[in-house]
């Protein structure tokens, strides 16, 4: 094949990662002058459906960390392999991206980053003018089935039953889908073990009991998973109808996801409420409320950093009366808070999708991806991006920026492919 000939490119998967690839790839096209036609497959009806739901409809796009050797820090798997990757598109490229083609993003004090506009359809639109003004072919319910290597290098694809589509290269961004792990294992590829990530935990105990919506800033949590394995995070924690979620639970699920799927979903949590940093900080707060106070009832007397609501929760849990006076509470007493506070252990029971974000952790071996290409190393003209990868971030727009970062990396090396 000559160059002045068109090269065919298919992306299979219209979600984030594909649909922001076809772009790259078109605006690499244009600007080296070479004749391509880029076709993406969307099994489903619809384009970009994550993007819509996303961020609770908001889309976090990204998170504001520019810094490389940062960003990476955010992921549990996939860590080592994105850094080179990120010096090339990062989250602050991933803005200016945005930026440049009029959409303003803001970041929250979190660290979260979101359209100004709250709104997802913000991004998608973008993709989508983007996506027509390049003249990238979209198709709908085109489930791709099969992937076979030609005798001449090139690559068939089966459509539904029966189309076919022959690809000179062809990108496979199906996200978490089966149906994209079996195209990759039928090319060579392994998939590691999948598991759910960022859940929350279903805990049943009566210091969480009528507290839903109430928050802590700064928890502590270590997570005992088969009493070998422990994790640790610390940050942000929130009491649900059914038991704990918030930035840190969330961080912890990650981290922990195939040994808490290993476990049932069985573990042990123990909380340190306030993030305080040892037992001694916690007991002397506490003896100086009790000397403080001694003639008033322990229920009305308690640390400002904690509800009243929650502290009286903790004095049930406890075992003391709320109408006693701090002067009567001993020192057993005593210590059962101070434990209760700081190392408050309860047991997990089971888990809960976060609705906002939520990911598979697994997916096609890194070993078998070259990452400056993202092209297969298993099978020539074929490449991968997003999240059928094994990488998955925590949450607050890691996971997007994975997406972006593999697309836009795959995107630029497709068109640039030689002649097999
Ligand atoms: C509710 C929810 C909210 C989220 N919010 C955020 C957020 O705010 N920030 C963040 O960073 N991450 C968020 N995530 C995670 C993020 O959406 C994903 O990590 C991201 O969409 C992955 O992009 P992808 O392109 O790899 O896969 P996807 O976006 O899942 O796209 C894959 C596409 O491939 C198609 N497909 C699959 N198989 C085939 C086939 N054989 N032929 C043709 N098409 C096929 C699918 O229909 C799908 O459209 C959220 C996830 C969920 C579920």
């Amino acid at each position: 094949m000559k160059t002045s000939e068109q090269r065919n490119i298919a992306i299979i998967g219209g979600g984030a990662s594909g649909i922001f690839a076809a772009i790259r790839c078109a605006e690499v096209a244009k600007e080296k002058n070479i004749n391509i036609n880029i076709k993406v497959f969307e099994a489903s009806k619809r384009f970009l459906k994550k993007v819509k739901i996303s961020g609770g409809g908001r889309c976090n796009v990204t998170h504001h960390i520019f810094d490389s050797k940062d960003l990476v820090l955010n992921y549990p798997r996939g860590k080592k392999e994105l850094l080179s990757p990120f010096i090339k598109f990062q989250a602050s490229d991933t803005v200016k991206w945005f930026e440049d083609r009029g959409v303003k993003i803001k970041h929250e004090k979190d660290g979260r980053m979101f359209p100004v506009t709250n709104n997802s359809e913000t991004i998608i639109d973008c993709f989508m003018n983007e996506a027509e003004k390049y003249k990238v072919q979209l198709v709908t319910q085109s489930n791709i089935k099969n992937i076979r290597k030609l005798e001449n290098g090139r690559l068939s694809l089966l459509i539904n039953k029966n189309k076919n589509f022959i690809a000179d290269s062809v990108l496979i961004a199906t996200g978490s889908m089966p149906s994209g792990y079996r195209l990759a294992k039928t090319l060579g590829h392994t998939i590691t073990e999948i598991a759910p990530s960022l859940f929350t935990f279903k805990i049943e105990d009566l210091i969480l009991e009528n507290l839903a919506g109430t928050s802590f800033t700064n928890s502590s949590l270590t997570l005992k998973i088969d009493s070998a394995k422990e994790f640790y995070q610390k940050g942000p924690l929130l009491i649900t109808h059914w038991g704990l979620s918030g930035p840190a639970l969330l961080k912890l699920s990650a981290w922990a996801a195939r040994e808490m799927m290993h476990s049932n979903y069985k573990a042990k949590i123990i909380i340190n409420w306030l993030g305080l940093e040892s037992i001694n900080e916690v007991r002397n707060m506490i003896n100086n409320i009790k000397n403080k106070n001694t003639k008033a009832k322990i229920g009305n007397a308690y640390p400002i950093k904690i509800t009243k609501r929650f502290w009286l929760q903790l004095l049930i849990k406890s075992g003391i009366k709320k109408e006693k006076n701090w002067s009567e509470i001993n020192k057993k007493e005593f210590n059962i808070i101070v434990t209760n506070l700081f190392s408050c252990e309860l047991e997990v029971l089971g888990k809960s999708r976060f609705k906002e974000e939520f990911v598979e952790c697994g997916g096609i071996n890194l070993k078998e991806i070259n990452f400056k290409t993202m092209e297969s190393k298993i099978c020539s003209g074929i490449y991968f991006s997003g999240e059928i990868m094994d990488i998955d971030g925590i949450t607050g727009g890691f996971n997007f920026q994975n997406a972006w970062t593999s697309g836009w990396i795959a995107g630029s090396h497709m068109p640039l492919k030689k002649d097999i």
